[in-house]
């Protein structure tokens, strides 16, 4: 294999010497070794109550640590993963692996885990999800599913009863990326969900854009309408914190409260908060 990506790595075009398919083939098979091999890590970066508040969640990333290219993000492979069906694996190993973790954190932590589109239309994945909370003794009303808008759009009549059954056993649902799906905002009323998150392209330019700040806002004041959570990512800056909390975003998450961290340092994060007080995020509104 490390002979195979140096000879990848040579030259500019890295995957040139390989026809695509082979390449894929060749790729899925290393990714879905590397979820056997324990190759995968989760990091997790803190979701805080933006008003200063005790209110605390934690989003599940996947990571591969790579035995020759190092640690990568999931922009790197996750694409690769959704076309082959190697997501499915990968999402359950995160899963139970986030759970696992967090179930050892204090009570009042949530912890939101992405959803793919392939998961999304897994049949079992109720069952599977379950077992997982089952397994690692991780309640219910402690995790959140994100679901990207495109899984969102055209929900057929299934996705829409496992989505159900989720929130009816206590999990909450978040739609990710919120405003980039170029989505019919129908769904909102069709799909049981709990949170929304303002995508980071429209908190980039929310201190100097009035735009961005009026689109900000008219996600802040959907949520409101429809009593559910809201949370800004990408939040980099004080002053873009500040914007949010002008307009009433509840909750943000962004590298200037905390990167993304190996879940031994978040156990340390969350040890210096606490005192932090029970949210239930699946129950919407709170
Ligand atoms: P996402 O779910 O929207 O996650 C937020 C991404 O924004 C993360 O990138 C995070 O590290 C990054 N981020 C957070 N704060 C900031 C900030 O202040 N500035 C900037 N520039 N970036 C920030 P990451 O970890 O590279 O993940 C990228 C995407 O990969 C995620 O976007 C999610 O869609 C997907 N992903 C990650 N883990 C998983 C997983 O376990 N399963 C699935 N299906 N998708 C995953
Ligand atoms: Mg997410
Ligand atoms: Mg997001
Ligand atoms: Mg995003």
């Amino acid at each position: 294999d490390a002979a195979m990506y140096a000879a990848k790595r040579s030259g500019r075009g890295r995957y040139r010497v390989f026809s695509p398919e082979l390449d894929t083939k060749a790729r899925d098979a290393e990714l879905r070794r590397a979820i056997g091999n324990d190759e995968l890590v989760v990091h997790f970066q803190p979701v805080v109550d933006l008003a200063g508040g005790d209110r605390m969640a934690v989003e599940a990333l996947v990571r591969w640590n790579h035995p020759t290219r190092g640690l990568l993000m999931p922009g790197a492979f996750i694409d690769l993963a959704e076309e082959t069906g190697a997501v499915i694996p990968m999402g359950e190993w995160v899963l139970r692996d986030a759970c696992r973790q967090a179930a050892e954190w204090p009570d009042a932590v949530w912890l939101s885990v992405n959803l793919s589109a392939r998961q999304v239309m897994q049949t079992d994945l109720v069952e599977v999800i379950r077992g997982i909370l089952d397994e690692t003794g991780f309640r219910a009303d402690r995790l959140v599913l994100e679901l990207t808008e495109s899984v969102v759009l055209q929900p057929d009549e299934l996705t829409v009863a496992r989505l159900c059954a989720l929130r009816d056993m206590g999990i909450g649902i978040s739609v990710d990326d919120f405003g980039t799906g170029y989505a019919a905002l129908s769904y909102l009323r069709t799909l049981p969900v709990t949170v929304l998150k303002i995508d980071r392209s429209f908190v980039t330019g929310i201190d100097a854009d009035p735009d961005a700040y009026a689109v900000a806002e008219a996600v802040v004041r959907l949520a409101q309408a429809y009593r559910l959570h809201v949370v800004a990512e990408g939040i980099e800056t004080a002053e873009q914190a500040r914007c949010l909390v002008e307009m009433g975003c509840t909750y943000g998450q962004g590298y200037h409260f905390a990167r993304p961290m190996p879940g031994p340092a978040l156990a340390e994060f969350l040890a210096g908060r606490r005192h932090a007080t029970v949210v239930t995020p699946a129950s919407a509104g709170g």
